[in-house]
């Protein structure tokens, strides 16, 4: 596909009075040569504007000398931009310039799309009609004028359904009018480029995006620090210094999705000499060629990585499941629902059949997390149980792990898995690592978030033909990384494991020695194991595969079942004497055996094989579900109790301190983040924990005038004023004693309460998360799902008193 630049070229050439950019930069360098220098500082517009008075003048002072007058200049603003209002060619005046008003450069037909109207009621066959003739006049592709009106309406909104639709519809247009975009527009959307596996990365800095807003929009150093001082956000601030350009050279070819994407492309794989020049052209032609200033901001944030559009992995997997559920592209053969068919449905008809579609959709990604596959397959096969077959497992492509739910306590576990049989095992403090090995023995090691960290590990890959035993071919196994004395096999803490390189780690010069523990066998011999109770993986995997002293080897486990609670507690307590942070705890099998003992003393209104009466849980499967956070699998960890659950926040501003503290920052603000908004939430201001050390290190690294610190943000929610904002960058582990509802933090505001946030107690700093990003961080809807566990723990232990006080009283028949 021609690029954008080519495109444009192409384009200009049949253009009729106008002069091109490249005549312009000619006609600059002439009059530049002739003044005997190059004035490279001066923006488009400033130059236009120069020349274009330079030329009038020689106009004038021509005609002067012809008519004896003199004649005002020609610099016209309002120089139409639909080309069919352009004067004829005849018409041309010699030496004009021709400028347009950029605010009236955008695509109309795109802005008036209602994309954010019900899907039920959606015409994507008409609107996907016009677009095809719209877009026909160029190369017949989708323009990113759609796809900033599907931002622009899902960024005005903070209900999910309402950007779920505006996806929905947007899509639709897609698959039926150009399904070649739709794959690009998933990855804009999604504001990637690759999956996190492929390790694509844009390597662009602040500073060369202020150096093109500068360049582009005309704007001088002041100029710009004023914008971002007032707006905070690098698309704001391209949105705000576009709309005061009030010219631009020429009227832009309009910048397409595919193309976008594919500019986003060249500036990930442009590496080594001249490669920031490469990127910094793309960046200013992408700017430059942005019509508007809606599209300006989206490019922006783009390039920045930061939609904000609250459009998650999980939004796009469901509009991507409904629109295919409703749309097909011309010729495709799978069937799809009219939308007069779903219109009359029932509510609970209509969310079963969404709900059927996304559980596909999302199951398919969750086990090959990669559009560039599933896109596709999608547009091939439709929504299908095939699309797993298809677009499933696969060796090399590391599936979403499965993850485990908190419980405040051994006591909690206990009762949630009564009736179950179930196996505890330590939970180790060292990094997740998914292994594939195929029948040629090639291997490949993934992270926790899916990152390839095959080069990090070579000495877990030279383990493999070892640990691999006679009848295995092929497979996927995980289990935990651990630091490890080779010597006497002791365990070593996770601090040590993270001084390891990370990446290109010569196996002769290893000093930190790991070992692996497996616990799980996902795929074995070509075939997948997802479906296979967890009582059978684990025979598998550990019949099978061979044991290395201090290398290789199990999870420390116990079966047991809730009858056995003392066995259990014991177990606990030797996991956290061998320094794990406490247990996991896994249903062994789909349906659960009767268990005699618990026969005898049966739990509250459960059987053994169903969940208590008036649950609406499902029972629990002992299968591995990928990327999902069932109750089959369960965390106990030993510092979890009632007031010791613990948070990761991101710290993202201070206040001058008092007395001894007087050079320091505190207290420190801290956020939670929200996933759907892409903001984050302040939850609260901590001044506790730290030392005069750590004090120090974070006055150092927020230093006034370093990068780190920026300018009030606007995608931080919080009402009062700090004295200093923080490039949001790190992960703090806080201990907190309790969750309150409250008036001035912002943190989870519309989840538990429409007025009010949530904010903690007595919050205490423990650790930077070094392991964790900020994306990783606590969200505010768990946020909000701690805060109703914890009410609904009062509401129990105020249940438990009066009940008690009830006793004691006598009043209990
Ligand atoms: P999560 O990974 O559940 O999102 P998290 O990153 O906060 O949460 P933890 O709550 O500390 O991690 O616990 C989960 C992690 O514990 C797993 O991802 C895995 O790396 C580790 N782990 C250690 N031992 C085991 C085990 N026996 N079974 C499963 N995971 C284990």
């Amino acid at each position: 596909m021609s690029s954008p630049a080519k495109k444009r070229k192409k384009d200009t050439s049949d253009s009729i009075p106008q002069r091109s950019i490249a005549s312009f930069f000619q006609g600059q360098d002439q009059a530049a040569r002739k003044a005997g220098t190059i004035e490279e500082s001066l923006s488009d517009e400033a130059l236009a504007r120069k020349l274009q008075a330079e030329w009038n003048q020689e106009e004038d002072s021509a005609t002067f000398q012809e008519n004896g007058t003199t004649k005002e200049p020609t610099l016209d603003p309002f120089t139409p931009n639909d080309e069919s209002l352009e004067p004829p060619k005849k018409a041309a005046k010699k030496h004009t310039l021709s400028l347009q008003s950029s605010a009236g450069t955008e695509d109309t037909i795109s802005l008036a799309i209602p994309l954010d109207e019900s899907p039920l009621t959606f015409d994507s066959a008409k609107y996907a009609g016009e677009l095809k003739t719209h877009w026909a006049a160029e190369d017949g592709h989708a323009s990113y004028a759609l796809l900033t009106r599907a931002f622009v309406l899902a960024n005005a909104t903070r209900s999910r359904i309402r950007i779920v639709d505006t996806l929905v519809n947007f899509l639709r247009i897609l698959v039926e009018a150009d399904p070649s975009s739709v794959l690009p527009a998933v990855w804009l959307t999604t504001n990637s480029i690759s999956p996190p596996y492929e390790e694509l990365e844009l390597g662009l800095g602040g500073s060369s995006i202020s150096k093109a807003l500068k360049k582009i929009y005309g704007l001088d150093n002041q100029g710009l620090k004023s914008l971002y001082d007032k707006h905070g956000d690098a698309g704001d601030v391209a949105f705000e210094a576009k709309k005061r350009q009030s010219f631009t050279l020429m009227k832009p070819k309009p910048l397409k999705i595919n193309g976008v994407y594919q500019s986003l492309q060249k500036i990930a794989a442009s590496k080594g000499n001249g490669s920031q020049e490469t990127k910094q052209r793309i960046v200013e032609k992408l700017l430059q060629d942005a019509r508007g200033a809606e599209e300006s901001r989206y490019i922006v944030r783009t390039l920045v990585q930061n939609l904000r559009i609250g459009a998650v992995k999980t939004t796009m997997l469901i509009a991507l499941a409904r629109a295919l559920s409703m749309s097909k592209p011309v010729g495709a053969e799978f069937s799809i629902y009219s939308q007069h068919e779903l219109s009359r449905l029932k509510k609970e008809d209509l969310s079963g059949i969404y709900n059927n579609a996304e559980e596909i959709v999302k199951a398919s990604y969750a086990r090959h997390p990669n559009y560039n596959a599933l896109v596709p397959c999608l547009l091939e096969i439709g929504i299908s149980e095939e699309l797993l077959l298809r677009c499933g497992l696969q060796l090399h492509i590391p599936l979403r792990p499965m993850l485990g739910s908190i419980t405040r306590d051994l006591s909690e576990m206990l009762t949630k898995l009564q009736g179950r049989e179930f196996s505890c095992e330590y939970k180790y403090d060292g990094q997740r690592a998914q292994i594939h090995c195929d029948e040629q023995g090639r291997v490949s090691i993934f992270s926790r978030h899916l990152e390839n960290m095959t080069d990090k590990y070579p000495d877990l890959v030279s383990l493999v033909p070892e640990i691999r035993g006679e009848s295995v071919s092929s497979f996927i196994l995980e289990g935990e990384v651990v630091a490890v004395d080779q010597e006497t096999g002791e365990l070593q803490t996770f601090q040590v494991l993270t001084n390891r390189a990370k990446k290109n780690v010569d196996i002769g010069a290893i000093k930190i020695n790991v070992c692996l523990f497996a616990f799980d066998l996902m795929y074995l011999n070509g075939a997948p194991l997802l479906d296979r109770p967890f009582r059978e993986r684990r025979e598998l995997l550990r019949s099978i595969f061979v044991e290395i002293p201090y290398r290789f080897t199990w999870v420390k486990s116990l079966d047991a079942t809730s009858a056995e609670s003392e066995t259990v507690l014991e177990f606990f307590k030797g996991a956290t004497d061998k320094k794990c942070e406490g247990i996991m705890v896994k249903v062994l099998d789909n349906i659960a055996k009767p268990n005699p003992d618990e026969q005898t003393n049966p739990p509250t209104n459960t059987t053994a094989t169903e969940p208590p009466k008036g649950s609406r849980r499902k029972a629990l499967l002992s299968t591995y579900e990928p990327d999902k956070r069932l109750e089959s699998w369960l965390k106990v960890k030993k510092d979890y109790s009632a007031s010791s659950e613990t948070l990761d926040l991101i710290p993202i501003a201070g206040w001058h301190g008092n007395g001894r503290k007087a050079k320091w920052w505190s207290p420190i603000l801290l956020a939670v983040r929200n996933p759907e908004t892409g903001t984050l939430e302040a939850v609260t201001k901590c001044m506790s924990g730290f030392t005069d050390k750590f004090y120090q290190a974070n006055k150092a690294k927020y230093s006034e005038g370093s990068t780190n610190v920026i300018s009030r943000p606007s995608y931080v929610e919080y009402y009062g004023e700090p004295d200093i904002w923080f490039e949001p960058q790190e992960v703090w582990e806080m201990a907190f004693a309790d969750i309150t509802l409250s008036p001035t933090y912002t943190a989870a505001i519309g989840l538990v309460s429409d007025e009010r946030g949530l904010s903690l107690r007595f919050p205490r700093f423990l650790k930077v998360r070094e392991d964790k990003s900020i994306d990783e961080a606590t969200t505010s809807d768990y946020l909000a799902l701690l805060w109703r566990k914890q009410s609904e723990r009062a509401r129990l232990e105020e249940d438990a008193q009066i009940a008690d006080q009830a006793k004691s009283e006598g009043l209990d028949e």
